[in-house]
């Protein structure tokens, strides 16, 4: 198994390589073929198995193929529990999009939201979010979502944990309702599997 058999193109095989990365991981080899072809997923997937790489590659490729990101629109949104995993996932997204004309940015709270703001004024393909600040950043009109395409649900177990479900359900009814969504989250417990139901549409099940 390659990397170039699931389907992703020159600037990301140039990315992938640039990493070092020479085989898929088990997550990787079933989620990038489903996320090529727009389908919406539901990963059951630890921290360390490749997950975020999972998402992202395939994500690029996509935005890659769209069209330009206007104004203070996001076109993907990545939602995480913490700033540390937005702040890591964020270094992913960047250096998976090297060779692409893709741009993204990362707003959590804890730190000043005006230059957040600022950032969020030109737009991003790729917009990584704590669920909160994200809110904020909404509400004082930084960010818009009627050009968004894809959602990201990563740790949804610890985004429930840590009691964003309200936030969520908030921002779910700000997003258009024509998307693609993945969901990503250690475990399936009962009320990951009911938040699933009225997010994701037909998904493909992965588990490793
Ligand atoms: P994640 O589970 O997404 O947090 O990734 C865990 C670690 O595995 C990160 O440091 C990645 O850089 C690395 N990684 C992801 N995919 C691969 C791969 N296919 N081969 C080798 N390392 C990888």
């Amino acid at each position: 198994m390659s990397f170039a058999s699931l389907g992703l193109s020159l600037s990301i095989l140039k990315a992938v390589e640039d990493k070092g990365y020479k085989t898929p991981s088990p997550i990787q080899a079933q989620a990038i073929p489903a996320v090529l072809q727009g389908k919406d997923v539901m990963a059951a997937a630890q921290t360390g198995t490749g997950k975020t790489a999972g998402f992202t590659l395939p994500l690029l490729q996509l935005l890659s193929k769209g069209p330009k990101v206007k104004g203070n629109q996001a076109r993907a949104l990545v939602l995480t529990p913490t700033r540390e995993l937005a702040a890591q996932v964020g270094d992913s997204v960047k250096a998976y999009s090297e060779h692409l004309p893709l741009t993204s940015t990362v707003v959590y709270g804890g730190v000043k939201i005006n230059p957040q703001m600022m950032r969020l004024r030109r737009g991003a393909d790729v917009l990584v979010a704590t669920p909160g600040r994200l809110l904020d950043l909404y509400n004082q009109r930084a960010v818009n979502f009627k050009q968004l395409e894809v959602l990201i649900l990563d740790e949804a177990d610890r985004m429930l944990d840590m009691g964003f479900i309200h936030d969520i359900r908030k921002i779910m009814a700000l997003l258009p309702k024509q998307r693609q969504n993945l969901m990503f989250s250690a475990t399936f417990s009962d009320d990951i599997r009911s938040l699933a139901k009225t997010i994701v549409r037909d998904p493909v099940e992965i588990s490793v």
